[in-house]
């Protein structure tokens, strides 16, 4: 008699995708611009770069006047940019498939298309916002995994405005207001060239995030001011803490119609409410509200929307109270934390209904793996989750979500470590005589 037995299966590889130090990013961007543009016409004026990001909490709240928590991610988008002296626009990406190219006469909504309109996007926002800024070459790379809801756009968006806001000396990236005015351009960017319609969080994060910090952004007034945009510590590694991002590889594209639909949702329920935005219903009285709402769909996106703002606020104060106490870890309240983001993710599958199967899996493997809460991370349909877990922990929470996925039949996910790290800024000056590495 012969006996079946099916032969060990060996755990599948767990991917990681490293931050890049600023000297990759730089040579990269360096290279490419010889290889595409040729020695021949000069040096760049300087290398820029600019972070994706992570959003710890309060999802889908920006567009409805609500709160974020954002951090930003060491993985960053890189740009070596050169003013021509004529009408052009020349780009090239080492995530793009050829040279996209423009001319200022050709560029306006409507009439580009393809990834590089999140490019010269925001050189036609800064114009139309009255700034002088003429033709330029430029070239890119990112260690921010694209479409992966991490923010590669805004990423790429604000790299662009602090290298034009240099090249063509318009001396905005160094004041907040000036910052706010860069983060405006790329909003416009997003929205009107490139059709995506974002809620500014993540341009916001990209351009004010600090090492060491999460940024809580109120946005009642619109894209948040000093007030409305507060550094708050969140020393996750004296906790013992880390961030775990899965980039769950199930593709993911926010200028198809799934998040202009939930927008639209959000606005009509406001507008039958007889309210400016959902900001403005009292939580305590969600209940009478979502009993005046007629019809279910907005019932579950109300409902999402405003205890998603709550967990939020709640979340905000846990960070601000420090995840530390008397030098130990504070476990009640990173229960606490964990416990909102969890509540976070449930509100997203079942009311907001952004999820897919692959987003979900690696939320509730995170959690069986011992995450203290998980949740997806960004606009959703896809793309990526966090999961706040214990230093010790990271490994196996990793092999377990990549294990689930195998067992699935899912596209192998990709995983980042997510240190709070630092805005857009300058890496590389470049003059007649001599380069200056900026950034270490
Ligand atoms: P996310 O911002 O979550 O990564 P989006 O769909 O908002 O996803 O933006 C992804 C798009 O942004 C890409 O399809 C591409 O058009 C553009 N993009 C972002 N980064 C780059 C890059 N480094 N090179 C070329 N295009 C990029
Ligand atoms: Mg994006």
């Amino acid at each position: 008699m012969s006996q079946g037995h099916t032969p060990p299966q060996s755990a599948p590889s767990v991917e990681w995708l490293p931050a890049w130090d600023a000297g990759r990013g730089i040579d990269s961007v360096m290279e490419l611009g010889n290889t595409v543009f040729g020695a021949h016409t000069g040096a760049p004026s300087g290398v820029w770069s600019a972070p994706g990001r992570v959003n710890l909490i309060g999802e889908h709240t920006d567009y409805n006047q609500g709160l974020c928590l954002p951090i930003a991610l060491p993985h960053r988008t890189y740009v070596a940019l050169r003013p021509s002296t004529n009408e052009d626009i020349q780009l090239a990406s080492r995530q793009g498939t050829q040279l996209w190219c423009t001319t200022w006469a050709d560029l306006r909504p409507g009439n580009v298309s393809g990834w590089g309109t999140y490019a010269a996007g925001v050189a036609w926002a800064l114009r139309e916002a009255g700034h002088q800024v003429g033709g330029f070459d430029a070239t890119v790379d990112s260690a921010v995994p694209l479409g992966a809801s991490l923010s590669s756009s805004a990423a790429l968006e604000c790299a662009f405005a602090v290298a034009l806001d240099s090249a063509f000396n318009l001396g905005l990236a160094e004041t907040p207001e000036g910052r706010r005015e860069l983060v405006a351009a790329c909003r416009r960017a997003e929205n009107d060239m490139a059709g995506a319609p974002t809620g500014g969080l993540d341009q916001m994060a990209s351009m004010f995030c600090q090492a060491g910090h999460a940024l809580a952004l109120d946005f009642r007034e619109g894209i948040p001011d000093a007030e409305a945009a507060r550094l708050v510590p969140f020393d996750l590694a004296a906790a013992g803490l880390t961030i775990l991002v899965v980039d769950s590889r199930a593709p993911h594209a926010l200028v198809d119609g799934q998040y202009a639909e939930r927008r639209n949702a959000c606005q009509s329920a406001a507008e039958s409410l007889g309210i400016a935005s959902l900001r403005e219903i009292n939580p305590a009285s969600l209940d009478a509200t979502l009993e005046s709402l007629t019809d279910p769909v907005q019932v579950k996106r109300v409902r999402h929307v405003v205890t998603e703002i709550q967990r939020t606020a709640e979340f905000i104060d846990v960070v601000q109270a420090g995840l530390v106490t008397n030098g130990a870890a504070d476990q009640d309240r990173i229960t606490h934390a964990g416990a909102l983001m969890n509540a976070s993710h449930d509100s997203l599958r079942d009311d907001y209904q952004v999820t897919v199967p692959q987003t979900d899996l690696a939320v509730d493997a995170s959690r069986a793996a011992g995450a203290i809460g998980a949740r997806m991370t960004g606009g959703g349909f896809g793309g990526a989750t966090i999961a706040l877990v214990r230093q010790e922990d990271v490994e196996r929470v990793a092999a377990t979500v990549a294990q689930e996925f195998a067992s699935a039949g899912y596209t192998a996910p990709a995983f980042l470590e997510s240190p709070p790290s630092g805005s857009a800024g300058r890496d590389l000056v470049v003059n007649d005589r001599a380069m200056r590495r900026v950034t270490p």
